[in-house]
């Protein structure tokens, strides 16, 4: 049997005619090469494009603000469908036999936590029959199916899950992810215009870029692949360069150079989140006030960060979405809590940080020379967080990416 190249493309690589005979041509040139290519596809286009996923989820809401999770998933499988169906119609024009299956069809079992779900195990069976008549196959990316028989999505850049999950179930040489960027850069290329892109990055440093913002990979894609060792290979649909490739250092697929050397890999942003100040002091049995805070918090699934516990506050944050929950979970613990909206959490990745004398100062000063405020800030053994004022936010990496000579 051939080897087997998974090959996904996300919703810019499809948005135009062009476009999606860009991405065919991508998959035309690597049968070409003696592999066989299995497709994985996002929705087409991005906000605002009329069959991508935010723009169905706007066309439920503007109905009703309120929509069941399940149904939800139903209509969002739409959007990958749509996408498959096309590009089965592009291959067909140019001589090529293309069928589509959907993340049920393909086999993609997930458990049944709707709109986020978690892939269990892929079912290969109807997969490898496909494979024998040999189609080109094309999946439905970000979707699935519940053991009983119920449609999923698997959130946000699920279809570079889809894609790893094919890869490692069907032991690919390469999942391909084809994006509008040609790799993981050291910023996002739309605000830091001269950052660089990584040639080779290890499996837990481009797992924690995707962990800290860096949306051209989907963090547990990346966890999946490392599974078993299925190397990843970032591209753009729109250019030949060579693009990133992710492994682990040593592994035989390639030589790599020891990336594990760098200090920062790169820095990553995500905007929209609130701190949230609640003062304890007047509060009898603190303690228990504390406790009872993140207790409640966790049980109503907000999911909070950048925590600080002194005596007199607490400080933590949440994303902006979840601000009026968290009022109103405080409130019925008798708290009051302040709220600083247009927050953004920066921060400085690389394996290597960990206990290097001098790079919180680098930080602290790249960010004072801008007249950058820092609100908070954490660590942990690969990634130092700061958070700032969302205006503030392109200005500090910016200045970050400066600082540590990223460019
Ligand atoms: P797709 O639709 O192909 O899945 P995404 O929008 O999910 O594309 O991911 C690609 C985008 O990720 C790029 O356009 C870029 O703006 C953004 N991005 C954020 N951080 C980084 C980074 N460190 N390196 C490359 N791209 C990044
Ligand atoms: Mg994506």
């Amino acid at each position: 049997m051939k080897k087997i190249i998974i090959q996904k493309f996300g919703g810019s690589s499809l948005a135009s005619a062009e476009s999606r005979n860009q991405a065919a041509q991508r998959v035309i040139a690597t049968r070409n090469q003696g592999y066989e290519v299995i497709l994985v596809v996002s929705a087409i286009g991005r906000k605002g494009d009329p069959y991508a996923t935010d723009t169905l989820i706007d066309l439920a809401k503007e109905v009703n603000r309120e929509i069941n999770p399940r149904e939800l998933d139903i209509l969002l499988n739409c959007g990958e469908i749509i996408s498959a169906v096309i590009m089965a119609q592009v291959f067909k024009g140019l001589g090529i036999d293309a069928i589509v299956l959907t993340g049920a069809q393909a086999g993609i079992i997930t458990d049944d936590n709707y709109n986020e779900a978690k892939i269990l195990k892929i079912e290969t069976e109807k997969l490898k029959n496909c494979l024998r008549e040999n189609k080109l196959i094309i999946v439905c990316g970000f979707q699935g199916i519940t053991p009983d028989g119920q449609l999923t999505t698997l959130g946000r850049g699920g279809s570079d899950t889809t894609a790893a999950a094919l890869g490692v179930a069907l032991n690919a040489e390469y999942i391909d992810i084809f994006t509008d960027v040609d790799g993981i850069k050291t910023a996002d290329p739309r605000i830091v215009e001269n950052a660089k892109t990584l040639a080779t990055i290890t499996y837990t440093e481009s797992c924690n870029l995707a962990q800290q913002g860096a949306k051209v990979i989907h963090p547990r894609a990346v966890e999946i692949a490392m599974q078993k060792n299925i190397p990843i290979r970032i591209k753009s649909t729109f250019t030949d360069s060579p693009g990133t490739l992710i492994t682990n250092n040593g592994n035989n697929h390639q030589t790599v150079e020891i990336s594990g050397q760098r200090l920062v890999t790169g820095i990553t942003h995500m905007p929209n989140i609130a701190q949230i100040k609640v003062l304890t002091e007047q509060v009898e049995e603190q303690k228990k006030i504390n406790l009872n805070i993140f207790k409640s918090l966790a049980l109503a699934n907000i999911s909070v960060d950048f925590i600080n516990v002194h005596p007199q506050q607490v400080l933590f944050t949440v994303k902006d979405s979840e601000i009026e929950k968290t009022i109103q979970i405080l409130g019925t613990l008798g708290l009051k809590p302040e709220i600083l909206e247009d927050c953004a959490k920066v921060s400085v990745v690389g394996a290597n940080i960990a206990g290097v004398p001098g790079v919180m100062s680098s930080i602290v000063e790249a960010l004072s020379e801008e007249d950058i405020k820092i609100l908070q800030t954490a660590d942990s053994h690969t990634t130092i967080w700061c958070l700032v004022r969302k205006k503030d936010m392109e200005k500090a990496i910016r200045a970050l990416h400066k600082k540590f000579n990223l460019s």
